[in-house]
């Protein structure tokens, strides 16, 4: 049980931190982990006595199975609609321990505008252009994910990415823990708020060739995103937004 209190305060502090760094409109998104021994979902809770994602509270994460259905949890809280973002990542991928999604403006913009978020910087943030570089999918359509169904066409426009993004909607991250989903998120946005600016500024270039096989090469040594230093950003990042 030590270690099911220990995930609900982690899945709160994601919470925290996100809606604390702005990246999340109002009351809207959710973040959600497997419980430690794997057999149900944690996840943060939307209703009558919700406090906001900015403000969630360990008591706010409910537990529910993989079907969606609440666990345990008072009675003015409930598993949010969009659940099945979370069941369905759970159930199709095993690397899979922890999704958020959230609805960040400035990425959300993209979708509607679509345009890609391009490599147009390199040692400014290595971690983002990495994940620029991967591919970032879109899933097509700008309604909430309220079944399995819908659930299982978001898993498939994702295939094994580690962000997705939701045209009009939002996006979704996984990890295989709350931190790295957290910060992938936190990564995404920078990418697109750094886009942004450059478009607003003006004729944005994407950095040359060579620089963009300089950096493939050096993920493909380490063998995949880096995990370097999570603790130490987790720690800066939810100290930034007083998480
Ligand atoms: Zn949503």
């Amino acid at each position: 049980m030590a270690a099911d209190h220990e995930t609900r305060e982690l899945v709160a502090q994601s919470c925290r931190i996100l809606g604390g760094l702005g990246l999340t409109k109002a009351a809207t998104g959710h973040v959600s982990a497997l419980s430690p021994d794997g057999k149900y979902v944690l996840v943060r809770a939307r209703g009558r006595d919700e406090r906001g994602v900015r403000y969630t509270t360990a008591e706010q994460i409910i537990a529910v199975d993989f079907s969606g259905k609440k666990l345990d949890g008072p009675d003015g809280l409930e598993a949010p609609q969009e659940v099945f973002i979370h069941t369905s990542l759970y159930k199709a991928r095993p690397d899979v321990r922890c999704v958020t999604h959230i609805h960040p403006s400035t990425v959300v913009l993209f979708t509607i505008c679509d345009k890609p978020i391009e490599p147009i910087y390199g040692a400014y943030d290595p971690s983002s252009l990495d994940m620029i570089l991967e591919g970032i999918p879109t899933y097509g359509r700008s309604i909430t994910i309220t079944d399995d169904e819908l659930g299982r066409d978001l898993v498939a426009a994702m295939g094994d990415k580690k962000v997705c993004l939701m045209r009009g909607h939002g996006i979704t991250t996984v990890g295989a823990s709350v931190e790295e989903a957290t910060l992938h998120a936190i990564r995404l946005n920078e990418a697109a708020e750094m886009n942004y600016r450059a478009a607003l500024l003006g004729g944005p270039r994407r950095i040359p060739d060579e620089d963009i096989a300089h950096f493939r090469n050096k993920r493909e040594k380490r063998g995949g995103s880096s995990g370097k230093n999570l603790e130490a950003v987790w720690r800066y990042y939810t100290e930034l937004s007083g998480a």
